[in-house]
């Protein structure tokens, strides 16, 4: 069992929805742990686009690293995702930061991600799970690496790490049976259930309708 740390990172179109159907569409082998805070980021690099939305997570996995990788690029196909320019602007964009404390560089795949010590958007979410995880190679950990980059623009648009697009996710995994008639669902039918979520302005509110959706599948799933 590996320890993996992800980034996601959307901005276009309902941002928020995106987040939460990429969390209910990890690969089955990928056990979600916990998730950051999600933060609002000014676009970088390719600077004439809409703000992201940027969060990390942290999963256990049995894959190999390209298998993760080839997931991860097949989830992003299946929310939408069209292939455009890079750092342009994406429905989904999924990372893999750290896969225990392995390095490796081959064409498809790099690992840590080549690009994380240097950005604030994959910095930022990162410290709200493991602030005191040290880089391999850097041999810093984030925070420290948090404090030389520049964080102006980011900020948190959710209250905690307890309110969380992932909130779906974790409830989908723990009701197997709901989780397989979900994964039948054509897409925009699973986005229908996470707008309707969504919607509700109450975490309490939000709850029930998680609870009510995990019944739903769970008969329809029985259903002969
Ligand atoms: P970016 O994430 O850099 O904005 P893309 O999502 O288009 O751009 O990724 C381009 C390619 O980067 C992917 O097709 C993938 O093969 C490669 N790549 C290398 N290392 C990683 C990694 N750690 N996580 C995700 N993709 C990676
Ligand atoms: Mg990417």
């Amino acid at each position: 069992m590996s320890r993996v740390y992800l980034a996601m990172g959307t901005n276009l179109g309902d941002r928020m929805l995106n987040l939460a159907h990429a969390l209910t569409l990890l690969p089955p082998a990928v056990k979600l742990l916990r998730c950051s805070r999600v933060y609002e980021t000014p676009p970088w690099g390719y600077l004439d686009q809409p703000d992201f939305l940027n969060m990390a997570i942290e999963g256990e996995t049995t894959l190999e690293p390209l298998m993760l990788l080839d997931w991860l690029k097949l989830l992003e196909e299946k929310i939408g995702r069209k292939k455009s320019e890079r750092y342009g602007p994406r429905l989904i964009d999924l990372d893999i930061l750290f896969f225990d404390d392995l390095q490796m560089q081959s064409e498809r795949l790099e690992i840590p991600h080549p690009r994380l010590a240097e950005r604030a958007f994959v910095l930022v979410p990162l410290a709200d799970l493991v602030p005191d995880l040290v880089h391999p190679v850097a041999h810093a950990t984030i925070r420290e690496l948090l404090a030389k980059v520049d964080r102006s623009g980011i900020a948190a648009v959710t209250a905690d790490e307890d309110t969380t697009p992932g909130d779906v996710g974790l409830a989908l995994q723990n009701h197997p049976s709901a989780l397989d008639r979900y994964l039948r669902l054509p897409p925009s039918h699973q986005r229908e259930y996470l707008k309707h979520i969504q919607e509700a302005h109450k975490s309490a509110t939000r709850q029930r309708r998680i609870a009510w959706m995990i019944d739903r599948l769970t008969e329809e799933g029985n259903l002969p």
